[in-house]
């Protein structure tokens, strides 16, 4: 393996997900619905594979999907992009996140991320051969937020983009108006690029709304926005994603994707462009279904005994394991399968300074309720 790669093992969400098939534990680690979205996309998909769309599709993707994700940015956050060279389909988020790190950061440039961060930014960095600068999320009011101190002395000479990754994985976090503009206020002062990562932009609760950085004052021209059909529409197997930028920063994006993947799957792109198109209610329902499941797990961590914090957007709660008498996640996620009969995330391998998360857990939410009442009847085991 390469010098660049070795800090990197398997990923957490493999090793949890192994251990949860190994032992039969409740898989609340990784996130992925135990249910599939909206029955009239998925006959999209399967319709089109039998009437024959089973031939790659253009690089870029089918003009349908650029359109309707023009459509959609059009419609929710007021930005056009032009779908012939302003967006690119790519295989999930993933991908889009990795061509946008390979084309637009030389060695040695550096990137700043929110720490704890979604790991494969660090990997997709790494593998650039870039350079990461953690600025730290903590907790303070009930939510995970940063100091705008610690974001500005981040930034250095070499200091080339930006990851902004709201609705946030792992912590829950939607990035506030003054937050974003703090960050927009550091792009444009150092000229930085932003990567948006908004796989979450429809799960946010209460009265949170997502916004989208893009939409502040001088942020289109610098920043390149991913999304994914995954979370949107409970399908994350279909790994079917976008990026919207200006055509420059496509391009770049483009240039690194011909050569990983040459192009993304054909039928779920038309299947895609449909949801995206018509199933605006089916994510309303999705989104409500989602708050109540937050709210029943955050009752039963908290009857538990864990304390959490009560996350804004995402799949995700964030279980402090102190009041439990734990203090390190990673050993606590490793035993909890045989303790417990339960899966969690440990969130410190999100940090490059993992004391600042050591005594937390991730608990995944987008489970049907009976899987979520008996995991949490035997979390009570830990008491
Ligand atoms: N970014 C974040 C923050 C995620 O949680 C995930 C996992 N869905 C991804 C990117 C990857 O998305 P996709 O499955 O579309 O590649
Ligand atoms: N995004 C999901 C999570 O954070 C799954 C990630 C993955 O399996 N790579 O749990």
């Amino acid at each position: 393996l390469v010098r660049r790669m070795r800090e990197f093992g398997e990923t957490i969400f493999a090793e949890m997900s192994a251990l949860a098939v190994r032992t039969g534990a409740i898989n609340l680690g990784q996130g992925f619905p135990d249910e599939s979205g909206p029955e009239a996309m998925l006959r999209h998909a399967a319709d089109a594979i039998l009437a024959g769309d089973n031939q790659y599709p253009p690089g870029p993707g089918v003009p349908e999907l650029r359109e309707a994700v023009a459509g959609q940015r059009r419609a929710r956050y007021g930005l056009e992009y032009d779908p012939a060279t302003e967006v690119f389909v790519t295989v999930g988020a993933t991908e889009g996140i990795a061509a946008a790190l390979l084309g637009l950061a030389e060695p040695g440039d550096e990137v700043i991320v929110f720490e704890p961060y979604y790991d494969s930014y660090a990997a997709m960095i790494a593998m650039a051969g870039a350079v990461r600068r953690t600025v730290t999320l903590r907790p303070d009011q009930g939510r995970f937020t940063f100091d705008p101190d610690e974001l500005r002395a981040a930034v250095t000479p070499r200091t080339k983009l930006i990851m902004v990754n709201s609705p946030h994985n792992p912590t829950g976090t939607v990035f506030t108006r003054a937050e974003l503009e703090e960050i927009a206020a550091v792009c444009r002062e150092h000229d930085l690029v932003a990567i948006t990562d908004e796989v979450y932009e429809y799960l946010t609760f209460d009265d949170v709304e997502h916004i989208s950085l893009a939409t502040l004052p001088g942020m289109r021209e610098r920043t390149v926005v991913i999304s994914s059909t995954g979370k949107t529409f409970s399908v994350t197997g279909w790994k079917t994603g976008w990026v919207c930028a200006p055509a420059p920063f496509v391009n770049a994006v483009r240039t690194v994707a011909q050569f990983v993947t040459f192009t993304a799957s054909a039928p779920y792109q038309r299947a895609t462009a449909y949801a995206l198109r018509e199933e605006g209610a089916w994510v309303e329902n999705l989104r409500k279904s989602l708050q109540s499941k937050r709210d029943r797990l955050i009752s039963g961590l908290e009857a538990a005994g864990f304390a959490t914090l009560r996350p804004q957007g995402t799949y995700f709660v964030q279980a402090d394991i102190r009041p439990l008498g734990f203090a390190d996640g990673l050993e606590l996620a490793r035993a909890l399968p045989e303790r417990a009969g339960v899966v969690a995330i440990p969130t410190q391998v999100f940090y490059d300074h993992a004391e600042a998360g050591a005594h937390f857990v991730r608990f995944a939410f987008c489970k049907r309720e009976d899987v979520i009442d008996a995991a949490v009847e035997r979390l009570h085991r830990l008491a």
